[in-house]
């Protein structure tokens, strides 16, 4: 433990408050935060905060104490719950509450006054504020669903301040250590600061970089109209699915195309329209479990895959038919909307390539335009050669 002992807490505030300004240039340099410029101004506010308070604590020595200690200790409380809470925000915390840490730092500081009167210890005050704060901050960072590396990284640093904040408190209560004392578990604590200061610094970069990266996916992926997958991002699941599919297992492409789209455009107009595709897609979506790969794979034209065998998929296809046939237009009551469908199934033993099963399933509803629209049409493949098994359902 004298590697701690020998420590300078005052030189360890200095060096925090230099690690916060480049902390702060970096964050800077990243840019506005995009599409989370709030959180992102907050947590420059929180670092700004934190090092003004390092400031006046590192080269206020010899100042009183509510200046020189009192005052910027809030500052770090308060400079901590924004960080809390903008941490929450980014993990999407509907649990926790972004007020928690804010009615946290606020008990602390009033208890910090009355540590000035009467005691008990400032350090231990302090410390144990901290704690708290630590603690709901991991808690932030576990929130399902996503825990990646970087998240779990981030925990482990902030158990590591909290943990040792803990035992800073400890020594302020048990020994009535002050800030000038240099025993281990108060230099651990201030090193664990230090640690905090740059690694959950350079930690919310990456964070907000990770969620950035992950807009990014889920716009190149989506179709913005309707939510469900776009064009690529379909064939792409598919293709993974055809490939990954077990022996003796079964898999159902559905190719949906709604009928004279274009007079929808025509007689109602282009929003009508796109409010059409967007009922469409929804009640498709309503009709599909985790299991289902579903997109907009053309302008009005879609695509659902999910296993099972054919019974399976044309009882599917019906419901599907049937569930168009409700889309309304609220403006044009009198508008009515259909679909025709393809199937196209892999059954067990099988394989196929993902283009092979399109080609069969576009035949399908090739042949369920032609035979009249609004109808559902199986097909399946005899010697390689595509053939329509049957005509499942028609108007
Ligand atoms: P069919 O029954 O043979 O499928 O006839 P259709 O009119 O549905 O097919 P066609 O391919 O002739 O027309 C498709 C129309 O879909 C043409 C295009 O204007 C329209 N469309 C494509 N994308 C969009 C879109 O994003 N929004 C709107 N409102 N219309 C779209
Ligand atoms: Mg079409
Ligand atoms: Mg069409």
């Amino acid at each position: 433990m004298d590697i701690f002992s020998s420590l300078d807490v005052i030189t360890l505030l200095r060096l925090m408050f230099l690690a916060d300004v480049v902390v702060i240039m970096l964050l800077l340099g990243y840019g506005s935060g995009g599409s989370h410029a709030g959180v992102f101004r907050a947590f420059i506010a929180a670092r700004s905060l934190h090092a003004v308070a390092c400031l006046m604590i590192g080269f206020g020595v010899g100042r009183p104490t509510f200046w020189g200690m009192l005052v910027p200790t809030a500052m770090v409380f308060f400079g901590h719950a924004i960080e809390g809470a903008t941490i929450a925000f980014l993990r999407r915390d509907r649990i926790l509450g972004k007020h928690l840490p804010f009615g946290v730092a606020a008990i602390g500081s009033l208890l910090l006054v009355v540590a000035t009167q009467v005691g008990p210890s400032m350090v231990g005050v302090a410390s144990g504020t901290l704690c708290l704060i630590a603690i709901y901050i991991c808690a932030a960072l576990i929130i399902p669903p996503e825990r990646s590396r970087l998240v779990w990284m981030m925990f482990a640093i902030f158990a590591a301040h909290g943990a040792a904040q803990f035992l800073r408190s400890y020594i302020g209560f048990a020994h009535s250590a002050t800030i000038n004392d240099r025993h281990w578990m108060q230099v651990l604590g201030l090193v664990t600061s230090y640690v905090y200061c740059v690694g959950g610094g350079v930690g919310f970069l990456l964070l907000l970089k990770e969620e950035a990266d992950r807009e990014l996916r889920r716009d190149a992926t989506t179709d913005s109209l309707t939510g469900l997958l776009n064009h690529r991002a379909f064939f792409t699941a598919a293709r993974q699915r055809l490939d990954g599919l077990p022996m003796e297992a079964s898999l159902s492409l559905l190719s949906i195309d709604l009928d004279h789209f274009k007079l929808v455009n025509d007689t109602y107009g282009h929003p009508a329209g796109d409010e059409v595709l967007r009922q469409v897609g929804a009640r498709l979506a309503a009709h599909s479990d985790e299991d289902c790969v579903v997109g907009r794979v053309g302008g009005e034209e879609f695509a659902m895959l999910f296993a099972g065998g054919a019974a399976a998929a044309c009882e599917k296809a019906e419901q599907l038919r049937q569930s168009v046939t409700t889309v309304r237009l609220a403006e044009f009551p009198d508008h009515r909307c259909t679909a025709s469908i393809g199937v196209a199934t892999v059954e067990g033993h099988r394989s196929e390539t993902i283009h092979a099963l399109v080609r069969r399933c576009d035949h399908a509803l090739y042949k369920a335009k032609s035979d009249g629209r609004n109808r559902v049409v199986l097909t399946a493949a005899e010697n390689g050669a595509p053939s329509i098994d049957r005509t499942a359902a028609a108007a």
